[in-house]
């Protein structure tokens, strides 16, 4: 029998999320070739050869976190936003994303996918202003991305106030561009980065632009991340302006479907679970982001009608391992008990495979399994707060943070390596990032609290 040469082979682990069924094994070995996972097994097959060892005795390997909603630039208002209302889009009293400059947006988007990354998220589904500018640099550090220009017909400026006003011409344009975003980018970067299109939200887009961003997204074959049923003034508005549903407003527009990730889905009544258990429409699950503006999506009845169910932390923070443990406190919360519905294996799940099932990347992505894409991520459990760790899955969701990952592996390459970025200068990123903030602080009306310089320094 020949024998086996591997890349890089990973010894001595605690593994999760293994095969199609997500078992658990208290000691593996992953072997990965040409990208991808071509062994696992509780031992190395007999006369394995490898280019690379790692030796991961007291480590957790995990599939790579899929984070299905996610702003890496909306950062420069962390600490403070969430504190003034929900969405930063529909705060006043914050400077917008809209007033960000091309190289402020990417130092943002490139520090918050850089935070993401290191916090174990293989794949981002990111939308954002200025996605030309910012793609490049969030490319360069190594992870899978699946990135949209926000779409929006609707000038923000009003929303702020209320208001909605659309603009033809604004649709006309950002169809255009984002036709071209797509072209550029769509499978870039050695295959990582992706496309999809982000229709803002049902109160943010005209039924009109809704309709031509359907059109645009079956014309390429992409999927269509949207913020559905995020707030009771979303569902006041379009059921003032359509006698509608948000739900009912993108059923009439044929947009329910598989392909249509639908985040938040908070305010949604009986009617829009069958509507979206249906059309087997997407949910992607915002439990901190949620909570954090005292809410939470009715996941406990969306899982009793089969709903698909993926996870993200959408603003201010990427540690989908936060964003599990919120998942199911949150679920428990709406059964009042522990139940064998919502256990650590069901948000890994989400955090994974659900994630990889909603992007149409089941075969590739979102557990370890032989001939997966080998996009993972390792725990290091030899720490206070880890130890014991006597069952890997249950430890890491009630007591790991993304700050325990210590290295991530995308496409078989080690892109964090140690806790450090492989692909960037981290101080740099985080100059770039702090001085952007800086700048587009300083540009806002004095009606802004004023800026505490000394965090610039
Ligand atoms: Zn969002």
């Amino acid at each position: 029998m020949q024998q086996q040469h591997f890349d890089l082979l990973l010894k001595g682990a605690m593994l999760i999320g293994v095969g199609p069924h997500h078992d658990s094994m208290a000691r593996g070995v992953i072997g990965i070739r040409d990208k991808r996972i071509a062994w696992v097994g509780e031992e190395a097959p007999a006369g394995a050869t490898a280019t690379r060892e790692m030796s991961l005795g007291g480590r957790i390997v995990s599939p790579g976190f899929i984070n299905m909603h996610y702003h890496a630039g909306l950062n420069f208002v962390r600490g403070i936003a969430p504190d003034l209302g929900f969405a930063p889009s529909y705060t006043p009293g914050l400077p917008q994303a809209s007033q960000l400059r091309p190289d402020e947006a990417a130092a943002l988007s490139q520090l918050g996918a850089l935070e993401a990354l290191k916090a174990g998220c293989t794949t981002l589904v990111d939308s954002f202003v200025e996605a030309d500018a910012i793609a490049a640099g969030m490319a360069e550090l190594g992870g899978r991305l699946f990135l949209s220009p926000r779409l929006n017909d609707v000038d923000f400026a009003y929303v702020l106030a209320g208001k909605r006003r659309f603009d033809a011409e604004r649709a006309a344009r950002m169809l255009d561009s984002a036709e071209a975003f797509i072209t550029r980018w769509q499978g870039s970067a050695d295959g990582r980065v992706h496309t999809h299109l982000t229709a803002h939200a049902p109160d943010t887009c005209s039924p009109d632009f809704l309709g031509a961003i359907a059109a645009l997204a079956r014309r390429h074959d992409l999927k269509i991340s949207t913020h559905l049923a995020q707030s009771q003034d979303e569902v006041d508005w379009v059921q003032a302006r359509y006698a509608c549903t948000p739900v009912g407003l993108l059923d009439s527009l044929g947009l329910l479907g598989v392909d249509l990730l639908a985040g938040h889905c908070i305010h949604v009544d009986e009617n829009d679970l069958a509507l979206i258990a249906a059309s087997a429409t997407q949910v992607v699950h915002i439990p901190l982001g949620n909570a954090v503006s005292g809410r939470f999506a009715p996941t406990n009845a969306m899982r009793a009608k089969a709903v698909a169910l993926s996870l993200a932390t959408d603003t201010m923070h990427g540690d989908m391992i936060e964003a599990m443990r919120w998942a199911l406190a949150i679920g428990r919360i709406q059964q009042g008990c522990v139940s064998d519905d919502w256990q650590p294996a069901d948000v890994l799940k989400m955090a994974t495979r659900n994630g990889a099932r909603a992007l149409g990347m089941a075969d590739q992505l979102g557990s370890i399994s032989v001939g997966q894409l080998a996009d993972l991520a390792i725990i290091d459990t030899r720490q206070a707060h880890l130890t014991p760790c006597i069952d890997a899955l249950g430890t890491l969701v009630h007591n790991g943070t993304g700050r325990d990952v210590e290295h991530v592996i995308v496409a078989g390459e080690l892109v964090v390596e140690n806790h450090r970025s492989l692909r960037v200068d981290e101080a740099a990123v985080l100059a770039r990032a702090k001085a952007a903030t800086h700048a587009v602080w300083s540009r806002c009306e004095p009606a802004l609290r004023p800026l505490p310089e000394a965090a610039f320094s």
